[in-house]
């Protein structure tokens, strides 16, 4: 990939519709170009398939019943691709690159490298990755934990891609050598919603089906952008629509996906007319949420009184809920006015909003990054919780929280107890099932562990999967708090940037792919992962391997462990001979995962408990409850801006599958920010103008280079550009209260000319 001439960047108008012919022919190009005809698209018909492999694209549920041969949406494909590859990233590859020249590749040259097909190492001063054995390598690590003065002086991290049985083992192994130290991605994207749901109605995970969104009358979309993060969420919701709901979306950006959408499945979509998605479109300004939904809050309790107590749920705030006293006195220091301004939303849209939501009784709010990553992220989730709580629009068929979770286990690893912060009762679990003391003070966090590795508290990173630098904030900070380790170790299937700032010593540990064939001593073997709406249900890989040399995740950690704990009285072979076995001990240790062996064969698998789904809140008083939420306090300069960073269409989290974000009308390029014409017109900004992100928090600058000016429609003050180019403006040490999640949906910059 390397090399090869870029093309100029272009700006077109942006698309008002998504899905369609051209997401087919996307969606054949990446697969056939990365994966050959033949081999693609046998790979691409296992996507979702009862006995295929979870899509490693996003954690958007497959139906229960009814798959259709096609189970997957244009991204999908494009994830599968990356993993079917036919590039390989070999020692040759490496022979060729110096780690110093890669690290001026883009990320998108770095990922096009291909498939990693064998351990390699890097030792300081070489500026080379060469190749290691297996065994060599997992020396070198126990060793090298084993001496560190304590555990904690070792960080854990993982990705969201990791099966439940890779998880499981991971954190017992990391629990068994001593520490918490379990960051995982996501503490970067819905640790927010976790923290807000669980303080607010007992759980932190959505209480929907995919089947509500079919019986439910009204739909609330907020900081979400589903026709790329989550592209067949666009078929429920059309879906929806014909079934007679509406659609509210609340975002500052016109998303092409919420507009209208072409069922690439059906010739209606491929020929016929777009189904419109949104009715209502509200352009909040980047971070004012809390406002709106104050501004909601308070009209729905005025129509309430002048409708004589029909338009709030009485019986079910009576009887199910604590904190409705509060909640309005709370509200009486607000006046609508006041709230609807800072919104930038017209006045009459809030109203028109408020009526809708006024006369419907089944609601479903569905919410991503857009509300997740802000100082205050938890508010936000709670603020729209109250909403729903006012119209006991919870715990009912067509009704409830939706928050889309993005990588496609980050709520089964959650689930396996990948936490930094476990609660008490899982580590007395692990006791009791494992007869040893786990260690109870809480870990690091993602950017508590950036802080202590740049300390030099941390000597040793390992990642299970992800690209930590290039998702994290602060991208120079990190990079220099990874180098100050003594050893880095990788787990993953592809080059990425995290692989290229390495501790003194590197290692990068090449895992099977979600779609290649897993066999261990008792024969094939099948994964499990955890949707967004709670379904656990297998994986199976049927591809032949990218290389000889691939190991299993859980097969990595069983090494792992044998290596470097002195004796257990676990035999790590036998767990991962037959995955059967692991599932076994999770089912002793996790509630809800009784007979898992048996439950997860079933075509689908099975939906864990979610007492909040069948009306009950395990919140101590067992009520949900009301919760008073303060509005952002922040002030902007006349040259000041709210960035909030975005993916193109062409992206999954830090994968980049190509440089064209065809919905908003940009093609071959990434570095663009997105900017107000009038805010333009204001600053003398011209369009395509190079420009410099420049923010600047404790009197530290920190600085994104030469980012072309893209005219868009997008509130005053508020502009987008996509991660990681944008991450180098993100502060570290500055994250949500409670969730500690970096605030990169709301970092204050001011746009700059250019610095050589
Ligand atoms: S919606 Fe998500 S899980 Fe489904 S095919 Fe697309 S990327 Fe994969």
């Amino acid at each position: 990939m390397k090399g090869k001439k870029r093309k100029q960047l272009k700006i077109t108008a942006p698309q008002t519709e998504a899905g369609g012919m051209a997401a087919v022919l996307s969606a054949a190009k990446h697969i056939f170009t990365e994966a050959g005809l033949v081999s693609g698209t046998r790979t691409l018909l296992r996507v979702n398939q009862f006995n295929g492999y979870d899509c490693p694209g996003c954690a958007w549920p497959d139906p229960d019943e009814g798959r259709s041969v096609v189970e997957f949406c244009e991204n999908g494909a494009k994830a599968v691709a990356e993993e079917a590859t036919l590039a390989r990233c070999d020692e040759h590859f490496f022979a060729r690159h110096r780690v110093a020249d890669m690290r001026n590749w883009s990320d998108y040259e770095i990922g096009k490298s291909g498939r990693i097909t064998r351990p390699f190492i890097y030792r300081q001063g070489t500026d080379c990755y060469e190749p290691v054995e297996w065994d060599e390598a997992f020396g070198l690590i126990s060793k090298t934990l084993r001496n560190l003065a304590s555990p904690d002086e070792a960080v854990f991290y993982t990705s969201g891609r990791t099966s439940n049985e890779a998880a499981f083992l991971y954190q017992l192994f990391v629990r068994m050598y001593g520490t918490n130290n379990l960051p995982d991605c996501s503490n970067m994207c819905h640790e927010s919603s976790g923290v807000a749901l669980s303080e607010t109605v007992g759980i932190g995970k959505g209480s929907v089906k995919l089947e509500d969104f079919y019986c439910t009358e009204l739909i609330i979309i907020m900081g979400q952008n589903p026709g790329s993060n989550h592209p067949r969420m666009l078929s429920a919701l059309e879906r929806a629509k014909k079934n007679g709901a509406r659609i509210i979306t609340i975002n500052p950006l016109p998303e092409a996906g919420l507009m209208a959408f072409r069922h690439p499945q059906h010739l209606s979509g491929l020929a016929g007319k777009a189904t419109p998605i949104t009715d209502l479109w509200l352009q909040v300004k980047v971070n004012e949420d809390v406002a709106l939904l104050k501004a909601l809050l308070k009209i729905l309790l005025q129509m309430d009184e002048r409708r004589s107590g029909t338009v709030l749920d009485h019986d079910f705030i009576q009887s199910k809920t604590t904190g409705f006293d509060a909640l309005c006195a709370d509200l009486q220091r607000y006046t609508i006015d006041e709230l609807i301004a800072r919104t930038g939303i017209p006045a009459e849209k809030v109203y028109e909003a408020a009526t809708w939501i006024a006369e419907k009784k089944k609601i479903i709010v569905c919410w991503a990054m857009g509300l997740t990553q802000h100082k205050n992220a938890v508010d936000n989730i709670r603020e729209l919780t109250n909403l729903l709580l006012l119209k006991g629009s919870i715990g009912k068929p067509g009704a409830g929280t939706c928050p889309v979770r993005g990588h496609s286990n980050v709520q089964g690893d959650r689930t396996m107890g990948i936490w930094e912060n476990p609660r008490p009762e899982f580590l007395d679990s692990l006791k009791r099932v494992f007869k040893f003391e786990p260690p109870r003070k809480p870990g690091y966090n993602t950017t508590a562990a950036i802080a202590a590795m740049a300390a030099g508290k941390v000597k040793v990173f390992f990642a299970m999967g992800g690209n930590f630098l290039s998702a994290a904030p602060d991208t120079h900070f990190t990079a220099r708090a990874l180098e100050q380790c003594l050893l880095t170790v990788h787990v993953s299937t592809k080059l990425n940037r995290s692989h290229l700032y390495t501790g003194k010593t590197g290692l990068i540990l090449p895992c099977l792919g979600r779609t290649e064939l897993d066999v261990q001593a008792s024969g094939v073997q099948f994964v499990t992962v955890e949707n967004s709406t709670g379904v656990v249900h297998q994986s199976r890989g049927g591809k032949k391997p990218a290389s000889p040399y691939l190991l299993s995740e859980p097969k990595i950690v069983a090494e792992l462990a044998k290596a470097t704990l002195d004796s257990t009285s676990l035999n790590w072979d036998e767990l991962v001979s037959n995955y059967d076995n692991i599932r076994n001990l999770i089912a002793q240790t996790i509630p809800g995962f009784d007979h898992y062996n048996e439950r997860v064969r079933k075509p689908g698998g099975f939906y864990l408990p979610n007492a909040v789904r069948e009306g009950m809140f395990s919140t101590t008083e067992n009520k949900a409850h009301f919760t008073l939420n303060a509005l952002p306090d922040y002030q902007l300069a006349p040259d000041e801006f709210l960035l909030m960073t975005i993916r193109s269409h062409d992206q999954y989290n830090t994968t980049i599958y190509g440089l064209h974000d065809r919905y908003r009308g940009v093609h071959n390029g990434r570095y663009v920010v997105f900017v107000n014409p009038t805010d333009m017109e204001r600053l003398g900004l011209k369009p395509e103008q190079p420009v410099d992100l420049v923010s600047c928090y404790d009197g530290v600058i920190r600085r994104a280079r030469r980012f072309r000016v893209v005219p868009y429609n997008i509130p005053q003050q508020n502009i987008a550009a996509y991660f990681p180019e944008a991450n180098p403006v993100v502060p570290h040490n500055h994250a949500a209260n409670k969730s500690h999640t970096p605030i990169s949906k709301s970092v204050i910059v001011k746009l700059e000319n250019p610095v050589a």
